[in-house]
Order: C-alpha cells, then sequence, then structure tokens
C-alpha cells in the first residue's frame, strides 16, 4: 500500500531524485508514523569523491576486490533512502514508504532503532572536508519535499548519524554545517521551496 500521494512523491520517490534501486529495504509498520530523518555522510574509498562505488555498495553490487578498504564492506547489506553527490545530484535507493538500512543499532529519544521511523539521507563527504553548497542547496530542497510529505518531521527531529549511534558513528562530522542546513530548511519551509 502506498502512504504517498500529491506530486512531489510518487509510491514514495522523490520526482527530483535520480532513481537507482536498492535490495537493501523493508516494509514499514503502518502503525509507525515518519518523524526523524537521519543526516549522514559518506565516502568510498574513504576521502574520495565521484566514484560510483557508494551506488554500487547500497544496490548490492560493489566488487569489493576494486580497493583493499573495501574487504570490510564484504557482505555488508545497507542503504539509504538518498544520496547527494557532490555536485548536488540526488540519487534515491529506497521508497521513503519502506524502511532503508541506515542506522543500525541506534536510539533517540528513548526510542531504539531509528530506521523504523525515520528517513535516511546520505552526503558524499567525510568527517576531514567541508561540503559543497550545491549539496546544502540540494538537500535543503529536499528537507522540505518530505517534511511536506510527513509534518510530523519537525527541525529537532532533523539529527546526524553521530547523534543517534554516538559510540558508533561520527558522521556527518565536524565540517557538516547544522545552522546553515537548519537555516535553509526554515527559508525553505517559509518560501515554499
Ligand atoms: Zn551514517
Amino acid at each position: 500500500m502506498s502512504q504517498t500521494s500529491g506530486t512531489d512523491f510518487k509510491d514514495g520517490w522523490w520526482r527530483d531524485a535520480t532513481p537507482h534501486l536498492s535490495p537493501h529495504a523493508e516494509p514499514r509498520l503502518n502503525t509507525v508514523e515518519i518523524d526523524q530523518i537521519v543526516i549522514h555522510a559518506i565516502s568510498l574509498p574513504a576521502g574520495e569523491f565521484g566514484g560510483p562505488h557508494i551506488h554500487a555498495l547500497f544496490a548490492n553490487t560493489l566488487d569489493c576486490d576494486l580497493h583493499p578498504a573495501f574487504a570490510e564492506l564484504r557482505g555488508l547489506r545497507v542503504s539509504a533512502h538518498f544520496l547527494i553527490d557532490r555536485r548536488g545530484l540526488t540519487t534515491q535507493f529506497v521508497s521513503i514508504d519502506e524502511r532503508a538500512w541506515h542506522a543500525g543499532v541506534s536510539s533517540f529519544g528513548g526510542r531504539a532503532a531509528c530506521n523504523a521511523r525515520s528517513i535516511g539521507i546520505e552526503l558524499e563527504g567525510c568527517d576531514s572536508t567541508s561540503f559543497a553548497p550545491a549539496q546544502y542547496e540540494s538537500l535543503s530542497k529536499l528537507l522540505v519535499a518530505l517534511v511536506g510529505r510527513h509534518p510530523r518531521i519537525r527541525a529537532s527531529r532533523i539529527v546526524g548519524h553521530a547523534d543517534i549511534a554516538p559510540t558508533r558513528k561520527t558522521d556527518p562530522g565536524p565540517h557538516f554545517d547544522w545552522i546553515r542546513c537548519r537555516r535553509d530548511f526554515i527559508c525553505g519551509m517559509l518560501s515554499g521551496v
């Protein structure tokens, strides 16, 4: 059953994203309402940008022999709903009507297993580099569209992976500008972009 309607999303797929299907997904429970967004950062190999490897990892097509650092990714089954690359281009891997596997062991506000209630957005990036202006612009548009679809998401529930899994994760990292993110988001909500 589709939970989405209107023009921004069709069956949970955003019109402004390029679809790239991931098998790493599962149905949501109809009783669980989406009220959280988790922002991540990823680069493959770490610190390198622009390659096809993140898409391949999420699509379960990554050749783990391509790079020594990929050995630890063998058998890893992860995904996110969205990836925003360094150019600001947005790819969608999982319908927002389904759970993506991005949060792992996590908790927020006393609730565990954040995949159940959240939408995961990956930014192509790492802990040591600033994100690109185009990424913030695309993120703002995506956040506004998601809140339009799921109004229970509030600015205070747009969090980082490090906020929900602080002993395991650091992303989106110290270079992610939360003030800019929230300012752009609020401006976007007010202007209706
Ligand atoms: Zn993450």
